[in-house]
């Protein structure tokens, strides 16, 4: 079984850089939802947060992997105490860390410290496949401690578990970024049970009412069950954070200082 480790660092990298290439280039071709701007220097600025994460993945992926190795080799953790076959664990685990990522999602928004650098990612003020790239690296390693490190020494998910959650993940994040026309039909019926790109491209609407409402990555489900789903037609969002409107505040240095200055939230 191939470790997370190799996954993560290598493999998975060029899932990424396949997707990214793919709808990068069906965006281009087919009628795109929102009028591009500067695509390429866009495309750059967002690209910048990859490299920085994959510097960074040099080594926190060694400490994530020693991490769960260890709570996996001590037996911690629910599926240990339990005999379920493989696949409904895979299921139930894919299904934990989602949920999980929905109260981090939807606590990044409460903290004032996670905000700092969950901003990021909404601060973009245009859209496609390439805002996929546009995350602080340090929200990354909150996430890896507070979703698959957490889930795992409550649960005892394993390496595998969590490879097969992150390799579904990945193309559900790019598809909900990207700037092509889904059917409203789309939220009607998959967007019963999954996160469309136009219920996540809602979550991306400038006012606030919005910004905090449609936190789940995969199963919007969860939204539907803890009451912060809502809905408007996608072509009425305004992308972004008016504190962030300003072209200077949407450069790749300025992003990445973000979270340690200091920038009121304007609310509407
Ligand atoms: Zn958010
Ligand atoms: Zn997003």
């Amino acid at each position: 079984m191939e470790t997370l480790e190799s996954l993560l660092s290598i493999d998975l990298n060029y899932i990424v850089i396949g997707l990214i290439a793919l709808f990068f280039t069906l965006e281009q071709i087919l009628n795109p939802q929102f009028p591009f701007q500067r695509r390429g220097y866009h495309f750059w600025n967002s690209f910048l947060f990859q490299v920085v994460f994959l510097i960074g993945n040099v080594f926190w992926a060694i400490v994530f992997v020693f991490c769960i190795e260890w709570l996996n080799q001590n037996e911690i953790g629910l599926f240990y105490m339990i005999d379920l076959p493989i696949w409904l664990k895979l299921v139930l685990g894919v299904m934990i860390l989602d949920f999980a990522t929905y109260w981090f999602h939807r606590f990044s928004h409460l903290s004032p410290l996670l905000w700092r650098f969950h901003r990021v990612h909404h601060s973009d003020t245009t859209m496609d496949s390439s805002t996929y790239f546009r995350g602080h690296p340090m929200e990354v390693l909150f996430w890896f401690g507070s979703a698959p490190i957490l889930m795992s020494a409550l649960f005892g998910l394993d390496l595998f578990i969590i490879g097969v959650y992150v390799l579904i993940l990945t193309p559900f994040l790019v598809l909900e970024h990207s700037n092509l026309r889904f059917p409203a039909w789309l939220d009607k019926t998959a967007g019963l049970i999954f996160t469309t790109p136009n219920l996540h491209k809602i979550h991306h609407d400038q006012d606030q009412y919005y910004t905090d409402s449609n936190f789940s990555d995969i199963f919007i489900l969860w939204d539907r069950i803890f009451g912060t789903f809502k809905y408007k037609p996608v072509d009425q969002v305004k992308f972004g954070l008016e504190e962030f409107d300003e072209p200077k505040k949407q450069t790749f240095w300025y992003l990445l200082r973000a979270p340690f200055l200091t920038i009121e939230r304007k609310v509407k």
